[in-house]
């Protein structure tokens, strides 16, 4: 017998909880034919609403749901890391609790597994149901991305993901603090098949990720798989450098045919500003940077237990 765990990230999901396991488990003859056992890891990345008791709800009729709270919410990445660690299945897939991730086709994913795949990822190709502003945005990070990273960074990718038990050791062996699942899974490479569908808009609940968490998501994705800032940096200090002698020699050959070389102070002021300016920008993206390494320094833990059943 073969096991599959499924890891289901919590927030405030009480409306959820026992739809994702109703639809979750109509898979249950499919695998069982195939001589699969299921396993369900909820992980409550600090709720403050019933999540917890609605998943203590299921694990009293059925075994193989399990519950990992957190003491506080720590994000999910930090769920996705714990969930990975907990998984005891020969293959593990990350699911959203609302439903954005249909279950339904879990058995064409296992399908590609059993064709060899190493991983069965899912990326959606429209984004129908979401603001404007925040397609926009997004379409723009996955562009820079494509441009700046070496890592591959899908456009559209879920987090919702099939894989065998050699690529979660992969991505355990990475025990990085500021995570980027997107980018990581990218990094540790392996066969992947990548299955396209339409957005699904969510069941019940609202969506956990604002605006302004989306965008420190993505500079969080920015940091930690490229340091192409810091070249931009460097590139911007040549540049200036190079205008600065074009204007010295500029000065000289006014001063040579017209003598004062005093006039224009008005010009002065703009460049000094303009170039303080650029200095202070440079100097906060190696701020970022340097933040980033502070807490990887720290090398705190990802995520705190409160209660594991
Ligand atoms: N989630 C989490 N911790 C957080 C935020 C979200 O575990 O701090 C979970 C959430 O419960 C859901 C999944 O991550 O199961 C995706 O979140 P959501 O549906 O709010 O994001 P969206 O689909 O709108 O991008
Ligand atoms: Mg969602």
């Amino acid at each position: 017998m073969k096991l599959l765990s499924a890891v289901v990230p919590c927030y405030n999901e009480e409306g959820n909880v026992a739809d994702f396991y109703t639809e979750f488990m109509k898979n249950e003859a499919f695998f069982r034919e195939k001589d699969v056992e299921l396993e369900l890891w909820y992980i409550d990345d600090g709720s403050k609403d019933a999540t917890a008791a609605e998943v203590k709800k299921l694990i009293q009729k059925d075994s193989r749901v399990h519950l990992l709270s957190f003491s506080r919410n720590f994000g999910k990445e930090a769920a996705i890391y714990a969930g990975l660690e907990k998984a005891g299945g020969d293959y593990v897939v990350f699911l959203d609790a609302d439903l954005q991730d249909p279950p339904a086709i879990l058995p064409e994913m296992y399908g590609y597994i059993e064709q060899g795949y190493d991983s069965v990822a899912t990326r959606r190709v429209t984004r129908k149901g979401e603001p404007v502003i925040r397609s926009f945005f997004a379409r723009m990070f996955y562009k820079i991305m494509r441009r700046i990273s070496t890592t591959e960074i899908v456009d559209g990718a879920r987090d919702y993901r099939l894989m065998t038990r050699q690529v979660v050791e992969a991505l355990l062996s990475l025990k990085e603090y500021n995570r980027f699942t997107k980018g990581m899974f990218g990094w540790v490479g392996f066969e992947t098949k990548w299955l396209e569908y339409d957005n699904i808009e969510r069941k019940k609940g609202e969506t956990k990720w604002s605006f302004w968490k989306l965008f420190i998501y993505s500079m969080e994705g920015i940091t930690s798989f490229s340091t192409a800032p810091l070249a931009f940096a460097s590139f911007m200090g040549v540049l200036f450098c190079l205008a600065a002698f074009a204007l010295i020699i500029f000065t000289i050959v006014r001063k040579a045919l017209f003598g004062d070389p005093t006039s224009g102070w008005p010009s002065l002021v703009c460049i000094i500003s303009l170039i303080s300016g650029v200095q202070l920008f440079c100097l906060g993206i190696l701020g970022q940077y340097l933040a980033k390494t502070y807490m990887e320094v720290k090398n705190r833990p990802i995520y705190l237990i409160k209660e594991e059943i």
